[in-house]
């Protein structure tokens, strides 16, 4: 089979590996879409390996297969995994990382927060940009019949990201929502945001990602590179400030800000990977009752959660891709997500 892989230093290749073979408790997956999100070009940049490390994620030797937002069909069963599991066919999302399976994080879905040891799939295991994805079984989760495969690689990272935030943030209908950065997960938290019944003020650096924003429902949409953006959103909201922040930029500037723009006893959530941030703890935090909440992904569950209300608000997810690839496209499309200022990216099989 084909897959695709980063060298480091901005580097893919379109590799030849052997097919794979479930082995007891595992599924292969026959891919049908294999998302691209903000997070991988964390892989994509640096030298080989670097990330990996930075992120508390092992070593690299071998360069894996990228990609880790997987959806595709069930085609083959290891033993031990029963049919009604993974039956032949059945449409799949997959919950991107394994742990130890028996401890309490696992047992209860979050098994990214194993202590044990995780693996990442398309990260420090063979991912989603390829013909077939070997998984454990119970890392499925099954597609609602009213998303498309790009959807559901969508959910299975980016847009489930931002849906187990906002969830964390206890969103309620009437709040005003700061959204700041509008790549694909800040742009899935404006969607689901306005789906919520909130008021959404993007925040947004890039033309096309501000556009995306509007097209998306935002209420407001402020671009970060002309306006002092607390005082923009203190204007938008009476002089009082939002209810909630989520940012997903990684920029020092929009965490402070994020912090910053909420109102007394607001909530503001950190969803953006890397980097660093300086707050001034007493006037931006402690005299204002401020939450701040950091969020990384969602459950299992949270996945299931996540692609069953966007079916049933029946959201145009779809819209949020603004660039459908062929696998052989891969560098190119690498290119162009480099550049920050497009929608998302799927490889479509
Ligand atoms: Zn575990
Ligand atoms: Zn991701």
């Amino acid at each position: 089979m084909r897959g695709a892989v980063f060298l480091g230093d901005r580097k893919v290749e379109l590799r030849s590996f052997p097919d794979p073979t479930p082995g007891p408790g595992e599924v292969v997956l026959e891919m049908k879409a294999s998302g691209m999100c903000g997070s991988d070009l964390k892989f994509y940049r640096p030298p080989p390996g670097a990330a990996q490390a930075a992120l508390g994620l092992g070593s690299m030797k071998d360069p894996f297969i990228a990609g880790h937002e997987p959806c595709g069909v069930v085609v083959a069963r290891g033993p031990g995994v029963a049919e009604r599991e993974a039956p032949i066919g059945q449409r799949v999302m997959d919950h991107h990382y394994a742990g130890c399976g028996i401890c309490s994080h696992c047992r209860v879905g979050w098994s990214q927060l194993c202590r044990a040891g995780i693996t990442v799939y398309g990260v420090t295991a063979h991912g989603g940009h390829a013909d077939y994805l070997k998984v454990p079984a119970r890392t499925l989760v099954e597609l609602p019949e009213e998303l498309s495969f790009a959807e559901g690689a969508a959910v299975a990272c980016g847009t489930g990201t931002a849906f187990s935030a906002l969830k964390r943030m206890k969103l309620c209908g009437g709040d005003t929502l700061a959204v700041f950065g509008q790549g694909p997960v800040g742009l899935s938290a404006t969607v689901l945001g306005v789906a919520m019944g909130a008021r959404v003020i993007a925040l947004e650096t890039s033309p096309q990602r501000m556009k995306l924003a509007r097209e998306f429902g935002a209420d407001a949409v402020i671009d970060a590179t002309k306006e002092d953006v607390v005082s923009a959103l203190k204007d938008l909201t009476g002089g009082v400030g939002v209810d909630l922040a989520i940012e997903c930029s990684s920029a020092a500037s929009a965490r402070r800000a994020a912090v910053r723009c909420v109102r007394t006893w607001g909530t503001a959530c950190y969803v953006g990977e890397g980097g660093d941030v300086t707050l001034d703890v007493s006037p931006d935090l402690l005299r204002r009752q401020v939450t701040l909440i950091g969020s990384w992904t969602f459950s299992a569950m949270g996945m299931k959660e996540c692609a069953e209300f966007i079916a049933k608000q029946r959201i145009p997810l779809e819209r949020i891709f603004t660039h459908r690839w062929r696998l052989e496209q891969a560098d190119e499309a690498y290119r162009l997500f480099d550049q920050q200022a497009m929608g998302k990216g799927v490889f479509l099989f």
